[in-house]
């Protein structure tokens, strides 16, 4: 059975003594969870001092992007061996906010997946249709145009490294959330669409869903047989409220 990630996506939030001051509080309320593995993408600037206030804790330390290059002039980019020297177990590529707003590509997103895993790092990959491609029900074309671009890189045997998240551009950060049922539909497409990939190997690729998750509706959504976790944004910027996700039961 796949082990749900339940992942924090901080975006541009927290500062390094704020990223501390989440892990000072946030630590003794998940003590002893052991059901889900539970990961933390700071700001770049915090990962340093946040991997070593999770030391010890099972808590993993994620970035939220990379550069698909070793070294070199790349002003403002950081290589996946620098992610890799502060801890990082994994790291967020091609999320909507960076396919959005930086126009990253596919085969750009592919390039630091293959990158990231060359490090021992375990690339999430967001891929997510926006609403006027749901509305034009252009879900499941733009979904598989992301998955083999994005994946065109890996070998067929990397996919137990690799992690899917699929997150509908128009349910993040929006609280609109995907009904438990929609966001079954689309993981069991990506599923079918992993074992065209990489055979029997999809089973073991883990697939998150992303998209204004809550308290109050993550058990459900966990509970779906093909959704193995959740990228969570803005309800995983308070300890009270992550810990609450992480605690969710979510029995399939
Ligand atoms: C995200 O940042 O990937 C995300 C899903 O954000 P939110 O939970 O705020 O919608």
């Amino acid at each position: 059975m796949r082990r749900r990630l339940l992942a924090a996506n901080w975006k541009m939030h927290k500062t390094v003594a704020e990223a501390v001051a989440f892990a000072e509080d946030f630590l003794p309320r998940i003590a002893g969870q052991e059901v889900h593995e539970i990961a933390i993408a700071p700001p770049f600037t915090a990962l340093g001092a946040l991997g070593r206030a999770l030391e010890g804790s099972g808590v993993r330390l994620a970035a939220q992007n990379v550069h698909d290059q070793a070294k070199g002039a790349f002003t403002g980019e950081i290589s996946p061996a620098m992610l890799a020297e502060l801890g990082c177990t994994y790291a967020v590529v091609g999320h909507s906010e960076r396919r959005q707003l930086f126009g990253e590509s596919n085969e750009f997103v592919g390039r630091k997946a293959a990158a990231l895993l060359a490090h021992g790092i375990r690339p999430i990959v967001c891929v997510g249709e926006t609403l006027e491609e749901r509305e034009a029900e252009h879900t499941f074309a733009v979904l598989e145009t992301q998955l083999s671009g994005s994946l065109a890189l890996l070998s067929q045997e990397q996919p137990a490294e690799l992690v899917i998240a699929y997150e509908p551009v128009w349910a993040i950060g929006t609280g609109r959330t995907a009904t438990p049922a929609m966001a079954q539909h689309a993981h069991a497409m990506i599923r079918r669409w992993l074992h065209g990939r990489f055979g029997s190997a999809a089973e073991s690729v883990r697939i998150q869903y992303g998209g204004s998750v809550k308290p109050d509706n993550a058990a459900e959504l966990l509970a779906q047989a093909d959704i193995d976790g959740a990228l969570v944004g803005g309800a995983s910027l308070e300890p009270d409220s992550f810990a609450r996700i992480v605690h969710c039961d979510g029995t399939r």
